[in-house]
C-alpha cells in the first residue's frame, strides 16, 4: 500500500501535540480554509507517494519521540493507509494525534457510508478537528491555528457518543516567558 506525503517525516517538534513528535505530512486536501498555511499540500497528485512499509521502518528508526502526528493535508483523504500506520506506531508505543478539517461531528456523519472512518478514529488518542478559520486565528490556543478547532479526546467521544474536547491546552500561559526575561536582562 502506498501513501502520499507531502514531505520527510518531521522529528523533534514540539508544537504538533504533547511531548516530543514525529510529523507525517501527508499530501492532499480539498477543505480549502482561507488562509491556510500549507496550500502546497492540497494537491491531490502533488508530493511523493511512498510504500508505507518503508515509511513504518523509518518510524521504527525514531529516537526518543513520545509520539506520530499525522498532519498535512489532511489525513481523513488517506484513511487506509494512515490507520495502517495508525495500528504500526501503536504497537510501537507511540501515540498518535491527528489533524483534520472535519468536525467530529462530520466524521461521524461520513462514518455511516465509510466504517474504516471509525477503524481509524479509534487509532487516534487525540484529534485536532475543523478547519483553520482566519478570523478565529489565536496564538493563545495551543496546538492549533484557530479557536474553533478542538483538541478531542476520541476514545472519551467515541464512547459517549459525542465530542469530549481536551481544556488543558485552551490557553496558553506567556506570563512565564515575559518574567523570564526580565530575569535575564534587568
Ligand atoms: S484542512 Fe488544513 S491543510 Fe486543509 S485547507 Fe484547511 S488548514 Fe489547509
Amino acid at each position: 500500500m502506498k501513501i502520499r506525503l507531502a514531505g520527510p517525516l518531521q522529528s523533534d517538534s514540539i508544537v504538533d501535540g504533547e511531548g516530543l513528535r514525529t510529523v507525517i505530512w501527508t499530501q492532499g486536501c480539498s477543505h480549502n480554509c482561507f488562509g491556510c498555511h500549507n496550500p502546497q499540500t492540497h494537491d491531490f497528485n502533488g508530493g511523493f507517494e511512498m510504500d508505507i512499509n518503508e515509511l513504518k521502518c523509518q518510524i521504527k528508526n525514531l529516537k526518543y519521540q513520545d509520539g506520530i502526528t499525522l498532519s498535512g493535508g489532511d489525513p481523513f483523504f488517506q484513511i487506509p493507509a494512515c490507520l495502517e500506520i495508525a495500528k504500526y506506531c501503536h504497537t510501537l508505543g507511540l501515540n498518535i494525534w491527528c489533524y483534520t478539517g472535519y468536525t467530529f461531528e462530520q466524521l461521524m456523519t461520513i462514518s455511516k457510508s465509510n466504517p474504516l472512518v471509525i477503524d481509524f478514529l479509534k487509532q487516534i488518542d487525540v484529534l485536532i478537528d475543523g478547519r483553520f478559520i482566519l478570523a478565529e486565528k489565536s496564538l493563545n490556543v495551543k496546538f492549533r491555528g484557530s479557536k474553533n478547532q478542538r483538541l478531542i479526546d476520541v476514545k472519551k467521544s467515541l464512547e459517549k457518543g459525542e465530542a469530549c474536547s481536551i481544556t488543558k491546552y485552551d490557553t496558553i500561559d506567556i506570563s512565564n516567558v515575559f518574567s523570564k526575561k526580565r530575569e535575564v536582562y534587568i
